[in-house]
């Protein structure tokens, strides 16, 4: 099946063969109909799907009729609103509806939170069709009645399971309220709570399910692998790692803000090349570090969460869970990072005995037992309720080893206390396997308020609408379960 055949207009199918594909992903074959003829649309895809062009491409080709190459203010009305939980997600949007819509006289433009708000106030009150927000700053400029939106004739609300992890269903609500009764609407997720069913319920008229993957599963070309290590050694294993066994760039998460910086530190002073990305950084400085690593400067990028969702990096093979993180969704969404597109990924986690229950609930999760790889001189025990046996005993083996399928582990999911990284924190190791589960909150991990994102004051402009060469046109393409294809 070609792009063609989905009924797209030739202007979009020139641009996606400008950005090399040569065929649609399953959930574009599945939604791409269905946002044309009108209908809304519950979808569930994984990240790297090519799930973004599933709704960007057909929103485009229903404003199309309404392109227009006046100057007129009027005549360039609010008609498609994008919501995205992040920042960095909200310009990923943003840059494809710019690659999709080059030979389109279509305005688009991105609003977030954490830069002035004049230069996008000045860019909206000119006129745009198509506004990819995230919620807060949305709001921010309804508020200041910068943006008009009673003539939103599409929504889509992108990663809404993040949006509710972070605390922003209430926004989503009042904005809902605001839009007209009259409008088609998406919605897409990576998994449907009954939370975010009942957001569907409210938002969504009679809409087509599409599920293209399986929920909560991770993509079959990542390689998990399980490293027992004290807490108080994981730097030291890292670095050993990064010096004999990861032979690429890597992202690298820890819990805290705190952690975050101290391990890049380490690792500069190690002389390997790595960034910290996470919630106290100016948007300026997370912009940077992202391109420091998309271009290759950066060897390892060290994050929390915030980067967890979302990122698009080309050719990351490698994810290491430095801290395996509070909730076992978040492993899945974390080591979606790598193995995007088709392509094979490792997801390394290095595990103390502490994190035992966490291990267990990932498990079970991913219905995978995870082979277990030890470096001598590193090793920890424990790490299994039942026993390390996949331990191979020797020294940074790295086998092609994609796990057994386990029949669903007995063991228990609850979720594990905050941290593992004693090097990092003072704190109590045997206390912190007691903590209690972690409630839901708007404060990731790193301290990061997701409930108020938009403080930072040094920060880069605004983007404008339409830079004239798309930069990520110029990315390499990726291979996408099976619908390869590469340009020039
Ligand atoms: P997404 O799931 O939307 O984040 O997309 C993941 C990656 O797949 C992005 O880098 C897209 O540019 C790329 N992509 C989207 N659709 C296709 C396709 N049909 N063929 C190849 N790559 C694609």
């Amino acid at each position: 099946m070609t792009f063609a055949d989905l009924g797209l207009m030739p202007e979009l199918l020139r641009a996606v063969e400008d950005a090399g594909y040569s065929e649609p992903t399953p959930i574009q074959r599945d939604a791409i109909p269905i946002v044309l003829s009108g209908r809304d649309v519950m979808g569930g895809a994984q990240t790297g799907t090519g799930k973004t062009a599933s709704f960007t491409l057909p929103v485009l080709q229903r404003l199309a009729p309404h392109a227009s190459t006046s100057t007129s203010p009027a005549r360039h009305p609010v008609r498609a609103l994008i919501l995205a939980p992040t920042r960095e997600l909200a310009m990923q949007v943003y840059e494809s509806v710019l690659t999709y819509s080059r030979y389109l006289p279509l305005r688009a433009t991105c609003i977030y939170g954490g830069v002035d708000m004049r230069a996008q106030t000045q860019i909206l009150r000119e006129g745009v069709e198509i506004v990819v927000a995230t919620p807060g700053r949305l709001l921010d400029h309804v508020q200041q009645r910068s943006i008009q939106l009673n003539q939103v004739k599409m929504l889509v609300l992108d990663e809404a399971d993040r949006m509710l992890d972070m605390g922003f269903i209430p926004d989503i609500r009042r904005i809902l309220s605001m839009l007209p009764n009259q409008r088609q609407s998406l919605l897409f997720s990576a998994t449907f709570s009954n939370e975010i069913k009942k957001l569907a319920d409210q938002m969504l008229n009679e809409p087509q399910l599409i599920e293209v993957a399986r929920r909560n599963m991770v993509s079959e070309t990542i390689e998990h692998q399980v490293y027992p290590v004290e807490s108080s050694r994981k730097r030291d294993l890292l670095v050993h790692l990064l010096k004999t066994t990861i032979d690429a760039q890597v992202l690298v998460f820890v819990d805290t803000k705190f952690g975050c910086s101290r391990l890049t530190h380490y690792l500069n002073r190690c002389d390997i090349p790595a960034d910290a990305i996470h919630g106290d950084k100016s948007q300026q400085q997370r912009t940077e570090a992202l391109e420091g690593f998309k271009n290759g400067t950066t060897r390892v990028l060290v994050a929390t969460d915030v980067a967890a969702r979302g990122l698009d990096i080309d050719d990351l093979p490698y994810v290491v869970n430095y801290v395996l993180p509070n909730t076992s969704e978040d492993y899945v969404h974390r080591i979606g990072r790598t193995g995007r597109a088709g392509k094979k990924g490792k997801a390394i986690s290095l595990v103390a005995p502490e994190d035992r229950s966490n291990l267990a609930g990932i498990e079970k999760l991913i219905k995978l037992t995870i082979p277990v790889h030890t470096v001598e001189d590193f090793q920890a025990s424990g790490v299994r309720d039942h026993s390390d046996g996949a331990s191979t005993g020797r020294r940074g083996r790295n086998e092609d080893n994609a796990g057994r399928r386990s029949r669903g582990s007995a063991d228990s999911a609850a979720p594990r206390s905050r941290s593992g990284d004693e090097s990092a924190s003072p704190r109590g190791r045997s206390e912190r396997t007691r903590t209690p589960a972690r409630k839901k909150s708007t404060v990731a991990a790193d301290g990061f308020d997701y409930a108020k994102p938009y403080e930072a004051s040094d920060a880069p402009k605004a983007p404008s609408t339409k830079p004239d060469t798309p930069s990520r046109a110029n990315r390499p393409v990726a291979f996408l379960l099976g619908g390869v294809g590469r340009k020039g």
